[in-house]
């Protein structure tokens, strides 16, 4: 490749080469020399703590981190030679971190990385400036590197692209500390300006992240050791207003009277039953079908549920927290990313599977 490059896409590599000149180069260097691997370091605690005071959400997808649903990804792998560097840390969720190590497994095989060099440096170089732009520069960057961003679509999305990006994000470690905002330079900028004015934010807005932080709550079920009088006939006002951090009683009412309206038939209590029903049939097909199932098995339980409950596709995604319009695999990715699944998709001639993940290489 060189600087007289007159096709676009080669112009646009060459500048990226430039670009991440010294990862490249040290990838290189560390698989030319066949450099043993370090051991990988995760984000510290107390930056965790932040993310989830902050409810900070993934860069990629925009899952919100809960639990033990997030993950730190090395943008460029330790498997390359890359460092424990902040600048080298991002937190993504577990099923973006996993994906974007299938996309790798995909194209260069199992670890050791030193046995394909140099014959598959190309495919290196190109996975590796894909992973370094779709962190700089958002997720759909990925498509300038079309064969790799593929993969990473096929895996975590089923081919479909995201339905929308994050709002409170935060980039790479070395660029926030414990205390700041979230920063991430592809967070949709609406929600991040309501963000930082909870107060004088437009009514719109912040009835939107009440809504949302009421769905947030219903679906939590990793639930706090302390909530125990939830399972007793819970009334949603008390279920938002009694873990809401601001007193904004007056405006709360209309958003439950509005959401009480639309699913009354569907109970907090029975959508938490549904999901766990569903994770542990997800664990025992993962356990009895070698790690995987099809993506329309399991929408046929989801199927079944409401047709046993006589409600209409609307109420019950609503109900469920499943966007209406989305398409097919996009609602079992919401499903199966609610009830807390590790998961990857796989696409196969009888359609998709969802694939246990396995933690990163
Ligand atoms: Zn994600």
């Amino acid at each position: 490749m060189n600087a007289q490059s007159t096709r676009p896409q080669e112009e646009t590599h060459h500048l990226l080469k430039l670009k991440y000149q010294s990862v490249l180069g040290g990838a290189k260097n560390f698989l030319k020399n066949r450099t043993k691997t370090k051991n990988r370091s995760s984000c510290s605690s107390i930056r965790v703590n932040w993310l989830i005071t902050c409810e900070a959400e993934c860069p990629h997808c925009g899952l919100r981190f809960r639990g033990g649903n997030h993950n730190t990804e090395h943008i460029h792998p330790i498997s390359l030679g890359g460092t424990n560097n902040n600048d080298n840390r991002i937190q993504l969720c577990k099923n973006c971190n996993n994906a974007r190590n299938s996309v790798m497994q995909a194209l260069l095989g199992h670890p050791p990385f030193s046995k394909i060099f140099p014959q598959e440096w190309d495919a290196v170089e190109r996975y590796l400036l894909w992973s370094e732009i779709t962190i700089d520069e958002g997720l759909s960057s990925g498509a300038r590197f079309p064969e790799v961003h593929e993969l990473f679509l096929e895996a975590r999305f089923a081919g479909e692209s995201p339905v929308s990006g994050p709002k409170k994000a935060f980039g790479r470690l070395s660029t926030w500390g414990v205390g700041e905002e979230p920063n991430y330079i592809g967070n949709t900028a609406a929600l991040r300006s309501a963000h930082t004015k909870t107060t004088t934010g437009t009514i719109s807005s912040f009835l939107r992240r009440k809504a949302r932080l009421f769905f947030d709550r219903l679906f939590d079920y990793e639930s706090p050791t302390n909530t125990g009088q939830t399972t007793s006939s819970p009334l949603r006002e008390e279920v938002v207003t009694g873990q809401s951090a601001v007193d904004e009683s007056k405006v709360l009412p209309k958003v439950t009277q509005g959401e009480q309206k639309s699913n009354q038939e569907l109970s907090e209590t029975e959508v938490s039953i549904l999901r766990q029903k569903w994770n542990d049939h997800a664990l025992n097909c993962l356990a009895q079908n070698d790690g995987s199932f099809f993506v329309g098995d399991f929408w046929q339980l989801v199927s079944d549920e409401r047709i046993a409950r006589g409600l209409s596709w609307r109420s019950f995604e609503r109900a469920l927290g499943v966007t209406h319009k989305a398409a097919m695999p996009s609602k079992v990715r919401q499903i199966l990313e609610q009830i807390g699944l590790n998961f990857i998709f796989e696409k196969t001639e009888n359609g998709y599977l969802i694939v246990e993940a396995s933690e990163e290489e």
